[in-house]
């Protein structure tokens, strides 16, 4: 319990600082990108348009950055509207689809019990479901490019719960990686924030939910979300 009081101070603020800045950085960064594509024919022209590229997509990586940052920070009353879980789950891997192709891996809906409905803040859920498919094409990537990478989505119930399950066979956990999984800032990705489960922990809990990961190195893993089913 400490260490939950600890992680959410540090949540806390991280989000008063990012709150702060973020303004700051991003009205420069829109500025350098606006001129940078006005410059973009000239440096096709020297033959550098990978150049303005590199440029562009740093400064977007910056932006999102910033904006994983913000979004930790947010204050966390969730604005619960009632939706199918069939569909919100529909929804989601309809928005990673491309990117797992791009990525060589197959993301699929399993099994889904009819006619489930959860009363959920569904952008901050949708947040949540994505960082853990985006967590699960990065841990496949990892393992390398001969490798078949597999999503499975699944929804269950159990009692007055549904379980959502992500699963993927990518490069796994140990335990010790396990247990640090959730706090602010681990990472073990040189681009990594170390932010996506801390902050999808913090949303399930504001759902009076749960969140639960296993895995087993060189194998894959699993995250488990049991969210209250609508009354
Ligand atoms: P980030 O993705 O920015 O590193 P996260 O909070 O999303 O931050 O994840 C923290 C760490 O947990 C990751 O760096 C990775 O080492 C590990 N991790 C999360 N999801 C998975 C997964 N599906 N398979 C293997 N490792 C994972
Ligand atoms: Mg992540």
């Amino acid at each position: 319990i400490e260490e939950t009081a600890y992680q959410n101070d540090k949540l806390a603020m991280l989000g008063k600082i990012s709150a702060a800045i973020a303004h700051e950085i991003r009205n420069p960064l829109t500025a350098i990108r606006g001129f940078i594509q006005l410059l973009k024919p000239h440096l096709v022209q020297l033959g550098k348009d990978e150049y303005a590229q590199i440029i562009l997509s740093e400064i977007d990586r910056a932006n999102d950055i910033i904006y994983e940052f913000l979004n930790s920070s947010k204050p966390s009353t969730p604005q619960k509207s009632v939706i199918s879980v069939a569909s919100l789950l529909k929804e989601v891997v309809l928005l990673t689809e491309s990117e797992a192709l791009m990525k060589g891996c197959e993301i699929s809906i399993k099994e889904v019990a009819p006619q489930m409905s959860i009363a959920v803040d569904v952008k901050q859920i949708k947040q949540v479901l994505l960082n853990m498919i985006k967590n699960a094409m990065e841990a496949i990537e990892e393992v390398g490019n001969e490798h078949s990478g597999q999503i499975e989505v699944k929804a269950e119930l159990e009692e007055k719960y549904v379980n959502i399950s992500i699963r993927d066979n990518g490069k796994g956990m140990d335990k010790a990686m396990l247990a640090k999984l959730f706090s602010p800032f681990f990472t073990t990705k040189e681009k990594g924030t170390g932010l996506g489960l801390s902050v999808s922990y913090r949303i399930i809990k504001n759902h009076r939910g749960t969140i639960f990961a296993d895995s087993i190195k060189g194998v894959g893993t699993i995250f488990v979300i049991s969210l209250p089913l609508a009354t």
